[in-house]
Parts: C-alpha cells; sequence; structure tokens
C-alpha cells in the first residue's frame, strides 16, 4: 500500500516535470519567435538609413532569425559597395618574428626571448618573399611580428625604408597597434612621432591587429600586451598622420555579446572621429595549441560568425568594406559571408604562420578564390592594401575551368 503511495507520488512528479518542461520547451520557442519578429523594426531602421544603437546591436546578436539580417545587410553592402563585384587582394603575410616578451594565452605562435625556436628573418629573406609576391601577381605584404624586447625604432625603419627602396611601389601593410605600443615603450617616443617616422620610412598602412575584444574585462583575462585605450590611441595617431588601418576583431575567448557590442561601438566612434578605418574584418578564435584553446568551453559556430558579419555590417555604417575571414572560417563558409554583408574576401594568404599555428588550415590561390566568389555570384576582382582595383593582363583565363570537379574541390580546400 505504502509503495503504491510512493509510486504514485513520484508519477505525479514526473508528470509536473514533464509538463514544466513542455511549457518551458513552448515558451522557449515562443521566445526565440518573438526575438525574430522583433529584429524587424531594428532592420528597417538600418534600412531608413537610421544608426542603429548598442540595445539594437545585442538584440541582433541575441537573435537566430539569421536570414532577415543577411538580406538587411546585404541590402546595405550593395547600397555602399558595387553591388556585383567581390574584391580580394594578393599579399603576403610575413611574420618577421616570432620572439615575443608578452604572453597572450590565445596564441599559438610566439616564443619567449631565449628559448628554443626562435627566429628573425633578415632583409634578405624578407626581400625573398617579396620578390616570390610580387611573381605572383601580388601588390603589398602584411608584415608583423612578436613584441621583441630589442627592438627599438631605428630597427624598424632600417626595415622599412630598406625595403621601400628596393621596391617604391609594392605598398607595405605593417606592425599592429601592440608593435607599436611596444616601440613606444624601447624607444621613449609617443605614438604618433612614432608613426610619423614609420610613415617617412615607406609605412603606406596598419593592419588592425592585436584588437581581440576592445574591453579590458576581457583583454587582461588573456594577454599582457597592450589596453583597449592604447589600442584606440595607437589607431587614432596612425589615422592622424594620414595613415589608413583595419579594424579587427577575434572573438570566442571568453567574450559574451555585450563585450563584442562594446568592441563594435569603440570601433564606430573613433572611425566617427577619423575616418581612417578601411575595412572591418571580424573571426573567432582558433584554439589549437593554445593554453586558453584548452580551458574555452564554448566556441562560436557558423551562426554566429554569420551573425557577426552581419551586425558589423549594420552597426558600423560609417566603415565601408566588411571583409569575409575565408582563412579562419573555411572556404565554404567565408563564401556565404558574402551574403550577409561582406564585399571582399581577404587575401590568398601566400603565407600565414599566426592563426595557422591555432589550427587554421584552409588553403586558396587565386584561382580557387575567384571561383568561391564567382559561384555566390559576383564578379572577383583584385584590389590592393587601399582598395584601389588592380588590373593584370589575362587573369580572366584563371576563370576557365570554372567546373572543377567537386571532390576535387573538397581535397583542394580541406576545410
Ligand atoms: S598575439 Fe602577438 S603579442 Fe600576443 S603572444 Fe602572440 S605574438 Fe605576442
Amino acid at each position: 500500500m505504502f509503495s503504491h503511495e510512493k509510486l504514485r507520488t513520484k508519477i505525479k512528479i514526473i508528470s509536473r516535470v514533464l509538463s514544466c518542461l513542455f511549457v518551458a520547451n513552448a515558451f522557449r520557442d515562443k521566445i526565440v519567435l518573438v526575438m525574430s519578429s522583433n529584429i524587424q523594426p531594428i532592420l528597417d531602421k538600418a534600412l531608413a538609413g537610421e544608426r542603429l544603437t548598442a540595445e539594437d546591436a545585442t538584440a541582433l546578436l541575441e537573435s537566430y532569425d539569421i536570414a532577415k539580417m543577411g538580406a538587411a545587410a546585404h541590402e546595405i553592402r550593395i547600397r555602399k559597395n558595387p553591388s556585383d563585384v567581390v574584391t580580394y587582394i594578393i599579399d603576403r603575410n610575413i611574420n618577421y618574428t616570432n620572439v615575443c616578451n608578452v604572453v597572450c594565452t590565445f596564441c599559438a605562435f610566439y616564443r619567449r626571448p631565449g628559448k628554443p625556436e626562435t627566429y628573425v628573418h633578415s632583409i634578405e629573406e624578407i626581400e625573398k618573399r617579396i620578390d616570390e609576391t610580387i611573381a605572383l601577381g601580388g601588390t603589398g605584404v602584411l608584415m608583423q611580428g612578436g613584441l621583441h624586447p630589442d627592438f627599438n625604432i631605428e630597427w624598424y625603419e632600417n626595415l622599412l625604408s630598406t625595403l621601400h627602396a628596393k621596391y617604391p611601389t609594392f605598398q607595405l601593410h605593417c606592425f599592429s597597434p601592440p608593435e607599436i605600443h611596444n616601440i613606444s615603450l624601447i624607444s621613449k617616443l609617443d605614438y604618433e612621432t612614432i608613426l610619423h617616422r614609420l610613415k617617412a620610412a615607406g609605412l603606406n598602412s596598419m593592419p588592425g591587429g592585436g584588437g581581440e575584444i576592445l574591453d579590458d574585462e576581457v583583454r587582461r583575462r588573456v594577454s599582457t600586451k597592450c589596453t583597449t585605450q592604447e589600442w584606440l590611441d595607437v589607431m587614432r595617431a596612425v589615422h592622424k598622420v594620414g595613415l589608413r588601418s583595419t579594424a579587427t576583431m577575434m572573438f570566442g575567448i571568453g567574450d559574451n555579446i555585450s563585450h563584442r557590442v562594446r568592441h563594435l561601438q569603440r570601433v564606430r566612434d573613433l572611425q566617427d572621429e577619423t575616418g581612417g578605418f578601411s575595412a572591418f574584418i571580424s573571426w573567432t578564435f582558433q584554439r589549437e595549441n593554445t593554453a586558453l584553446g584548452r580551458k574555452i568551453k564554448e566556441e562560436p559556430t557558423g551562426i554566429d560568425y554569420l551573425k557577426m558579419v552581419a551586425v558589423s555590417r549594420l552597426f558600423l555604417d560609417n566603415v565601408q568594406h566588411i571583409q569575409s575571414s575565408w582563412l579562419t572560417q573555411g572556404l565554404r563558409l567565408g563564401q556565404t559571408a558574402l551574403r550577409f554583408g561582406a564585399d571582399d574576401m581577404g587575401s590568398i594568404m601566400i603565407e600565414e604562420n599566426v592563426v595557422s599555428a591555432a589550427g587554421a588550415n584552409t588553403e586558396a590561390n587565386e584561382k580557387e578564390l575567384r571561383y568561391q566568389i564567382s559561384e555566390a555570384g559576383f564578379v572577383p576582382q583584385q584590389r590592393d592594401i587601399l582598395y584601389n582595383y588592380v588590373n593584370r593582363e589575362n587573369v580572366d583565363e584563371l576563370d576557365e575551368r570554372k567546373s572543377m570537379p567537386l571532390k576535387q574541390l573538397s581535397v583542394a580546400f580541406a576545410d
């Protein structure tokens, strides 16, 4: 009798739990539905040319209605840039040294000073890589390195002026705010003086490296390099001396949606002030071989990436170009981003050492990249670092074999 009573009570509890779960599921579905339907006024606002607020960006990043978001971002993208063209650049990443005197737990590239496997490329080695890049139709180089404890302003000036003298029209897109901050610590100079001198030595523009998440709550946990304010101050100085730069975001390093929105807000505010950012590029943390990768439980998904591309297009109304990061996301997702507000496919990356050390192993040559762009419904167009079109003879011949067998493609891309 007693055990029947107990059984009945258990059944009651289970059925209550089940009905609660049912209600919770229905409620959750409703919330998703409400959130989905709620983004339309935000998208309408963006399409009407009104500026989105941080709350709007948060609501979009929390929503799963990615089709609507992508369509609105694409609409804005075609208003800002020629609708049928997607650009790409042929350049090369040269990492002049892997010696670094700070620790970023998300980095698999750096080696501490004096440790085995450290290197510093000689100028002759760098020139050899530039010659190879030029032979492949490349127009510039993206050169960055670790924060070397001994390299002062003269070391960087010598590097740039030697290269600029030998390759006067080849674009030197080099360094990053943490490197400039490091020079300022070593040479005891302010950012603007450093950038004036580097510009005079041949610097053409600066990549937005070291942005990660522009919020010290996150930065302090993962890195001992420059703070949010220092990153922004270096970029302000870059733009003040008349150079352009890109802005970047690497998310998935323990950040949440609020941190990502604060990052976007800081980029937009500085762009209002200087107008010096040519493009915005986001990508997700690549975890392999990193200390942080062993700790992080939640990784951003493909949907998170596409939402970030779309939201950056919608929120950063003062930034002309949004780049797709096929290198970290794979060619297929990189191609899909072209329908979510991105108008540029980045670089064919003749050499890349930093994110590939952390597991991003996608490769593509110019032909493959052009194929992906045209199969997304756009005309591929080579550009230089400043987004000027570059027209090489006979480049169309690369497009002749458009129908590469699928099997061959999946082997070639290995994404
Ligand atoms: S991300 Fe840059 S600054 Fe940080 S450890 Fe790696 S090389 Fe050094």
